[in-house]
């Protein structure tokens, strides 16, 4: 017998409160997680609705006492079973338990009260009001506020309390009096904080052009077929992809349905958000991790009765409850923050192709410089292609060169700008142009150590080096321990201790000393802190009020400054030396997408990639921006170590406070997984399908905040053998696991 845990009311505080009922045999097939289904509830012969969670063999009661199903609805499914169906996904297909996946899902309603807005509006005839005014004046002894009140209102019929308090500056006695009189009514509206602020702008207006037209009528012609489905839009960077995306959402507005577009959370930009807004005005809404949670409450309320149409936003826009979802957007598809660092450990992108089908809705990856991943799966046809290999209005893709940084050393030169870079800088001052300056790592932070013993200092709660900031302490960014920068070395007692300064910095001061009259921004985690730190720079640069601008990542999204004719890559290969497989992937899309933000406006321009490796595959591919040609070599090095997408890791993370009840929980979970992988091989036969099961050893960072970690990686050809290897080590760890200390977590194709 199949039983299913059904909850009757859908709100994150009242998922614990499931009941079992049994499934009977006719239904097994439709009955699934998120299923809408109608139960007996009570002994008064009562029925109700309620909706699957889970799905068990074993009944938590006497199974006499267990009723039964009545029916299963399988048409017109609320969107919330949509999305606890996508969670029951999540949990198993990313190895999280359901109710972390069901967090992730559905929004909590607890934190935020709904905001009202109170509303003043006359509640005579205009006619009455008229009078009532002339009569007023009239009098001798008259309030001038009260006549002023009532005159506004005779012109504009309703006025925010809030307006007439403030800006009208009318006292509110004024008001109540007015509402005694029964001249002017007030009653309170549904005010939907709307963290955009008032935007305004202009459409501009844009046709598109031949490559755009093809990529939206190859979706078109699908969807007059009635068919949905996955496409990667591969189109250069500055090809128009955001054009193509708002003239598809537009046919789905039309159609009566709503759209959801994911961008990183570093590209949501002003400008980003503005182009969607002047399209579409206030059917867009937004999403990110700055929002209150009344803002967040808001936003999805407002999806979810119709007030909006596009929510954009980082991963959680995904699960916005819009009840007739046609196109999900994935922008820059390939970007590494879509992947979740928190259980869940989900990754957007796939996310976006399962609520694509759930929903029957289109998804579009977009990007210029796809993961390898999707690029594979337009390949072989499961995702459609589209393509667009130019620039708008033919604009040239700017003139790339490689400078090799050993040579520079030779010639002498020991600045950070070689001596290529910075005869295009002097040029591009004296032309009153733009220049960006991309250091391709974050977090390149002044790191401690002694100049005498090598040592770095290191957090005593963490296994990681200590960095120096700017308030002269040392700081831990695992956990935000920090001390006093000792004087003498712990390690030696040496005095010769020091910080390397933050890359940027370092970038900066070299500018300073090079070009003491240009003027310079510089953008990382330091100068972005608080809400606006990041606009304020991108918009003074934009308005030009800096010649050069200095910068992590963060520079290289989704901006377009029609002035910037420059871009230098100080050093390519920053993201190459790591010991993970993606790094050729990352540098390759780094310089990519930073070349990209040069000569996007009417003046053709100029990237220089200095580096130490200028023979690297990933840094010529991509100073020919040949996207192409850097798939075909990573795609057969991923072949070659069966790395994603041909073949998949799970990491399994062990940890505990005690070191030496992790490294036995570990050491027994890999033995057991190891053994047990075994047996089942004999009806497999074949050695070479078998799991591999490597480790355990400690985690790339051995100890975070006092606790102990321990990695066992898995790896398989077949992503749903690690997934039931993944159900094999849950189930162990559930039953027979000794030390209840040890906390065991899993990710698939870490990254
Ligand atoms: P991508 O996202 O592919 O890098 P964008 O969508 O940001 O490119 O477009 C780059 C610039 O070109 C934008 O300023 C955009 O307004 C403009 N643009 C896009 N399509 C057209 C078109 N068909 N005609 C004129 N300008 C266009
Ligand atoms: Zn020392
Ligand atoms: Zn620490």
């Amino acid at each position: 017998m199949v039983y299913a845990d059904i909850v009757i009311d859908i709100t994150l505080e009242k998922l614990d409160r499931t009941f079992q009922y049994a499934v009977p045999p006719e239904m097994v097939d439709s009955v699934r997680i998120g299923s809408e289904v109608v139960i007996p509830f009570g002994n008064g012969g009562r029925t109700l609705k309620g909706v699957v969670l889970g799905l068990s063999q074993e009944a938590k009661i006497d199974p006499k006492r267990i009723k039964e199903i009545l029916s299963v609805e399988t048409s017109d499914i609320p969107v919330e079973s949509q999305l606890i169906e996508l969670a029951g996904w999540i949990a198993e297909h990313f190895g999280s338990t359901m109710n972390q996946a069901l967090k992730t899902v559905l929004p909590s309603k607890t934190k935020a009260k709904a905001k009202e807005k109170k509303i003043v509006s006359l509640a005579v005839s205009k006619a009455d009001g008229e009078a009532l005014l002339t009569d007023l004046l009239s009098k001798k002894r008259h309030s001038v506020a009260r006549e002023r009140l009532l005159s506004e209102l005779l012109e504009t019929e309703e006025i925010p309390w809030d307006v007439i308090t403030g800006k009208l500056n009318i006292g509110s006695a004024i008001i109540r009096d007015l509402e005694k009189r029964g001249v002017v009514q007030v009653s309170s509206q549904r005010d939907f904080r709307n963290p955009l602020g008032d935007l305004t702008g202009t459409k501009k207006h844009i046709t598109l052009n031949e490559e755009q037209m093809a990529c939206v009528n190859q979706v078109r012609s699908d969807w007059a077929k009635g068919i949905h489905k996955t496409y990667l839009l591969y189109g250069v960077t500055g090809s128009g992809k955001t054009e193509v995306y708002m003239e598809l959402i537009h046919d789905t507005l039309e159609r009566g349905q709503e759209a959801i577009v994911l961008i990183p959370e570093i590209a949501l930009t002003y400008q980003t958000v503005m182009r969607f807004y002047q399209h579409f005005g206030n059917q867009v809404a937004i999403m990110n991790s700055r929002l209150t949670p009344g803002e967040r409450m808001d936003q999805l309320d407002r999806a979810k009765n119709g007030d909006c149409k596009i929510m954009i936003g980082p991963r959680s826009a995904l699960f916005t409850p819009f009840p007739h979802l046609g196109l999900i957007i994935v922008d820059e598809e390939h970007e590494s923050s879509y992947k979740s660092e928190q259980a869940p450990r989900y990754h957007a992108r796939e996310v976006a192709v399962k609520r694509g089908e759930l929903s029957h809705a289109s998804v579009i990856l977009g990007s210029a410089t796809p993961s390898v991943e999707s690029f594979e799966l337009a390949h072989n046809g499961t995702y459609g292609l589209l393509e667009m290999k130019h620039r708008v209005a033919e604009r040239e893709l700017p003139k790339c060169e490689i400078v090799d940084l050993r040579e520079e050393m030779r010639l002498g030169n020991r600045t950070m700008l070689s001596k290529r870079l910075q005869e295009l800088i002097q040029d591009r001052l004296d032309r009153q142009e733009q220049t960006m300056l991309f250091l391709n790592r974050r977090g390149l932070m002044g790191f401690v150590s002694c100049r005498a013993c090598g040592k770095s200092l290191k957090c005593p709660h963490c296994d990681v080096a200590l960095s120096l900031h700017r308030d002269g302490r040392l700081h831990c960014h695992y956990c935000g321990y920090t001390e006093p920068k000792p004087r003498l070395c712990p390690h030696c007692g040496s005095k010769y201790i020091g910080g390397m300064k933050a890359g940027t910095e370092k970038v900066e001061e070299t500018v300073h000393k090079l070009f003491p009259t240009a003027r310079v921004l510089r953008m990382d985690a330091d100068t972005t802190k608080g809400k606006e730190g990041h606009r304020e720079i991108l918009e003074k640069f934009s308005n030009r009020e800096a010649d050069i601008l200095i910068g992590t990542q963060m520079i290289v999204k989704g901006h377009d400054f029609p002035y910037v004719t420059l871009m230098g890559i100080i050093a390519a290969d920053l993201s190459l030396n790591s010991s993970d497989f993606r790094g050729s992937e990352r540098t390759f899309q780094l310089i990519t997408q930073a070349a990209g933000r040069a000569g996007r406006g009417e003046i053709p321009g100029n990237v220089v990639i200095q580096t130490y490796q200028p023979e690297n595959y990933s840094i010529v591919t991509a100073k020919d921006q040949n996207y192409e040609a850097f798939y075909q070599q990573e795609i057969s090095y991923r072949k070659l170590m069966s790395y994603p997408p041909e073949g998949h890791l799970l990491m399994i993370l062990m940890t505990s406070e005690k070191l030496s009840h992790v490294t036995e929980e570990a050491r027994i979970l890999a033995d057991y997984l190891k053994e047990t992988l075994a047996q089942t091989l004999d009806k497999d036969t074949s050695l070479r399908n078998m799991t591999q099961v490597l480790g355990p050893e400690d985690a790339r960072i051995a100890k975070i905040q006092d606790v102990y970690r321990k990695t066992i990686y898995l790896k398989d050809r077949d992503y749903e053998k690690l997934v039931s290897a993944k159900n094999l080590a849950a189930d162990y760890v559930q039953t027979k696991q000794k030390y209840h200390d040890v906390y065991v977590w899993f990710d698939f194709d870490p990254m």
